[in-house]
């Protein structure tokens, strides 16, 4: 159990297990509040503290086993807060642990107790339906579709079976050729040839929308593309280029989302533009107040949805192609920053190794490492339930 303060009015509570927890939250709001966590089909680990000091909006913590295979966790708060969002996220390569995350964020007592999920979940995706309301109706009641008066399965699934729009971005191009390798090729000659590879992957699969930002050795400028993402109403941008270093040794890709610093320089920029176009609707004309905190609300949820995103791509490309060590990594990019899109930069391998541009030159490399970058954003959405899933099994784990 981990505790982190992402910012003064915001405290992240995170639980490691190597399986799915099967929880249940409660709250009690005498003296300075607690959150009271069942836990069933589970048992401590050898190593784990029962009792500890929190941080941020925590006390501390102490946990007890309650019966075979149960127990609870007791979180005493210091001072008022509800729960943001609860966000259970699987293993990956860079992180072997099933993760429970929940968020608090600052508000008076009395709100905690209906922050909290109404029923106990099943699969992830359930409780990631019960904790994020969609963004349509919160927002843009034009284009709220009518409640169905009893939707069965089949038409629920229907409901969700427009086609996502991923957005492929291969990055420079005309008089930017980005890097260059040793043997001279071009950094924007083999991303556009990655995303041609992607685009095709994908379109194969039948369940999405794939624009290109562009399909030519063209110069794009960097808002270009974010603007395109968010025009084609994308959800999913992903950005292809080749790494380069000084050393010829470093090969291997990785993948970045966006870091803090740049998450920041959104909202400055927004904000001194007056800009908060969220969600394509211009919250602008509304209280500025009102329109930082949907900004800053927007941005978090995409935070955490490339950061999904990212971790599954580096399990689908992991024993695929070469990987960098600590794969997973954060970067300042503006072509990252479209406040509403969630967004990674995949950097395929190192020009600059002639092992990797000899890669990334391969019709064959390409097509199995974009493969499992399709294969990667199926399983993404599919884990979102906004795709039909063969099996029917969306996101669930068996047992
Ligand atoms: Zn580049």
């Amino acid at each position: 159990m981990r505790f982190g303060v992402t910012s003064p009015t915001e405290t992240r509570i995170v639980f490691d297990s190597n399986g799915l927890l099967e929880y249940d939250l409660d709250a009690e709001t005498t003296g300075n509040g607690r959150i009271v966590v069942s836990l069933t089909n589970v048992r401590f680990a050898r190593n784990f503290a029962q009792a500890g000091q929190g941080a941020g909006h925590v006390a501390g913590y102490g946990a007890a086993v309650t019966g075979a295979n149960a127990a609870v966790i007791t979180i005493d708060l210091k001072k008022g807060a509800k729960v943001a969002q609860i966000l259970p996220l699987p293993p990956s390569a860079a992180n072997k642990n099933n993760r429970l995350v929940i968020d608090l964020v600052s508000a008076p007592l009395s709100e905690l107790t209906a922050s909290l999920p109404q029923k106990k979940f099943n699969t992830i995706t359930e409780v990631i339906a019960a904790v994020t309301p969609p963004a349509e109706t919160m927002l843009s009641p034009a284009v709220m579709t009518p409640p169905s008066p009893k939707p069965s399965a089949d038409s629920a699934a229907a409901a969700v079976l427009r086609k996502p729009v991923i957005v492929v971005d291969a990055g420079h191009g005309g008089s930017d050729p980005g890097a260059a390798g040793p043997n001279g090729s071009a950094e924007s000659k083999v991303t556009l040839a990655a995303a041609l590879a992607l685009a095709e992957e994908l379109r194969n699969l039948g369940r999405y929308e794939v624009v290109l930002t562009r399909s030519t050795d063209t110069r794009l400028a960097h808002e270009e593309r974010s603007r395109i993402a968010r025009d084609a109403k994308a959800e999913l941008f992903i950005s292809l280029h080749a790494d380069a270093i000084a050393d010829p040794k470093v090969r291997g890709g990785s993948v970045y989302t966006l870091s803090d610093e740049g998450t920041e320089r959104s909202a400055r920029e927004a904000r001194e533009k007056g800009d908060y176009l969220v969600f394509d609707l211009d919250i602008g004309g509304a209280d500025p107040q009102v329109g930082g905190i949907l900004y800053n609300l927007a941005q978090r949820e995409t935070g955490n949805e490339s950061d999904k995103f990212a971790e599954i791509l580096i399990g689908k490309l992991a024993g695929v192609t070469p990987l960098l060590n600590n794969t997973h990594r954060r970067g300042n990019f503006k072509v990252l920053l479209a406040p509403d899109v969630p967004a990674v930069l995949l950097e395929l391998a190192f020009i600059s190794s002639p092992r990797d541009e000899a890669n990334l030159n391969s019709p064959a490399w390409r097509k199995k490492s974009m493969a499992a970058t399709a294969h990667a954003i199926d399983a993404y959405f599919q884990q979102k339930g906004a795709v039909r899933h063969a099996s029917n099994s969306v996101g669930g784990t068996p047992r």
